[in-house]
């Protein structure tokens, strides 16, 4: 097969697909004109596509003539609550949307990888699935999708996501631990109201929350190991009413942990709780722990990783495709990887003169996606046909 006279034919259609999803951003659960474009894009290829997977997710599976592996493709498909400043054409339609993580190009990517290998299919050992997931941002989607079974029978997982920071035309990929845990806590303290000039009368809760949040620092530098990575920020401090002469009853803090060992993660979860609580008890009062759902971190399997690069060279040539140092953002792509042997990749997707780039979630986000969005198909198309072999 000429995969690369293929993917030529179709980067107009792919083009236009990512500059729709671009035009008409949805936020996470509420990706409907999305979802329901990409279903009938799917099914128009012949593919066997479920409708609202976890809400408003996609599944579709492209059997091949013979049977084999499995593998599986996940691309994002929400946006963000950001009002859009780049200036594009084809800008958000939608006030306070914008597609600035570049989540319109992972589907619109993927979507053409089956429409390239629906083309191929009396010649296709196994199956390719698709998972398109809501909810990215939230750290929501991901989930549920796992729950619904869309696991079922894969052997492996791939998946990608653009970079605006990278020049396009550049891969970037490693082995093992690629992005943090993101877990988020509030710690909920109860002591005594009193008069501020009676301290003994009550359980001075900004005391208390003071000493917790010098406390917690030592989580990092005292019980976890200096060539481990972990984060503990407190965020917000909340206690009192603005009064200088009362003793606030409750008081609260919220914060953040990131962390990429599964064991550590688990130990310092455990951790905040118990020093939250030792010291409130200590003091007189009490602490209540509660945390948001998080996602895991994202670990890339070693040996898929050397099958990946190897791919990524022969399209890309040697010199383009990076290791790249672990990020502290974390995605919940991690919530298949940890399933599933895998690879998630960055795809560079940014002008050569770094001055022009924008991070993700910036309201002036932009992406090459004439130069990226072709090449990120043919590295898909490629990795998955090497991942069924
Ligand atoms: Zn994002
Ligand atoms: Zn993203």
């Amino acid at each position: 097969m000429n995969l690369q006279e293929t993917i030529a034919e179709l980067t107009p259609s792919l083009l236009e697909m990512r500059r729709d999803f671009h035009r008409h951003p949805e936020l996470g659960f509420q990706e409907v004109r999305t979802s329901a474009r990409l279903a009938e894009f799917l099914e128009g290829l012949g593919l066997e596509v479920t409708r609202g997977v976890a809400q408003t997710g996609v599944v579709a599976r492209l059997k091949g003539a013979r049977p084999g592996k499995t593998v599986l493709v996940r691309a994002d498909i929400d946006a963000l609550p950001i009002q859009e400043e780049s200036g594009v054409p084809y800008s958000s339609q939608t006030p306070g949307v914008m597609h600035a993580c570049g989540h319109d190009g992972h589907a619109a990517i993927a979507a053409h990888v089956a429409a390239v290998l629906a083309r191929y299919r009396d010649r296709l050992e196994g199956e390719v699935r698709f998972a398109f997931q809501p909810a990215e941002e939230i750290v929501s989607g991901a989930r549920p999708m796992v729950e619904a079974g869309v696991l079922e029978g894969v052997d492996c997982v791939v998946g990608l996501h653009l970079y605006s920071l990278m020049p396009a035309g550049k891969v970037g990929v490693r082995p093992g631990p690629s992005m943090a845990a993101a877990d988020a806590f509030t710690i909920h303290l109860r002591g005594r109201g009193a008069h501020a000039a009676m301290p003994h009368e009550g359980v001075d809760t900004v005391l208390m929350a003071s000493q917790i949040v010098v406390a917690l620092q030592s989580l990092v530098s005292r019980e976890t190991d200096p060539v481990a990575t972990a984060v503990i920020t407190i965020a917000t401090v909340s206690a009192g009413e603005g009064a200088h002469n009362i003793i606030p009853e409750t008081a609260e803090l919220k914060g953040t942990l990131r962390t990429f060992d599964a064991g550590l993660r688990e130990k310092l979860i455990r951790r905040i709780g118990e020093l939250s609580k030792g010291i409130a008890q200590a003091m007189g009062g009490s602490a209540e722990v509660t945390w948001l759902p998080g996602s895991p971190a994202v670990v890339n399997d070693p040996q898929m990783v050397e099958r990946f690069r190897q791919v990524a060279r022969q399209v890309v040539g040697e010199e383009a495709v990076l290791e790249v140092p672990p990020v502290m953002g974390g995605d919940d792509m991690s919530e298949f990887l940890n399933r599933r042997p895998g690879v998630y990749f960055w795809l560079g997707a940014g002008d050569p003169d770094p001055r022009k780039n924008r991070p993700h979630h910036h309201p002036a986000f932009w992406i090459d996606d004439e130069r990226s969005l072709p090449l990120g198909t043919e590295l898909m198309t490629r990795a998955v046909l090497d991942f069924l072999r």
